[in-house]
């Protein structure tokens, strides 16, 4: 019963327009959408837990997603506040 309490996923949070790229894969030049991936731990659905954050951008026509070098200094928590939890904050 206890570990029904958990939950455990990788999660993705929109990070807006990204750069104008050339998409390797399906050759379309577009604005590619940048993204926020996470691994989140969450204990009675709330999240307590955030690592493994990575920035992400991806072709909006195939899908192809590339990672972008981290700027910040890793944290090992990542307990920053970054958003609600309906993840749209703006
Ligand atoms: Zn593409």
């Amino acid at each position: 019963m206890f570990l029904f309490l958990f939950g455990y996923g990788t999660r993705f949070k929109e990070g807006g327009p990204g750069e104008n790229r050339t998409c390797p894969r399906c050759a379309k030049t577009s604005t590619w959408l940048r993204l926020r991936r996470f691994t989140e731990v969450t204990f009675f659905f709330v999240p307590v837990l955030r690592f493994n954050r990575t920035e992400l951008e991806a072709c909006p026509v195939c899908g192809e997603a590339h990672e972008l070098p981290r700027p910040e200094k890793p944290s090992p928590w990542g307990l920053r506040q970054v958003g609600g939890m309906s993840g749209r904050s703006a």
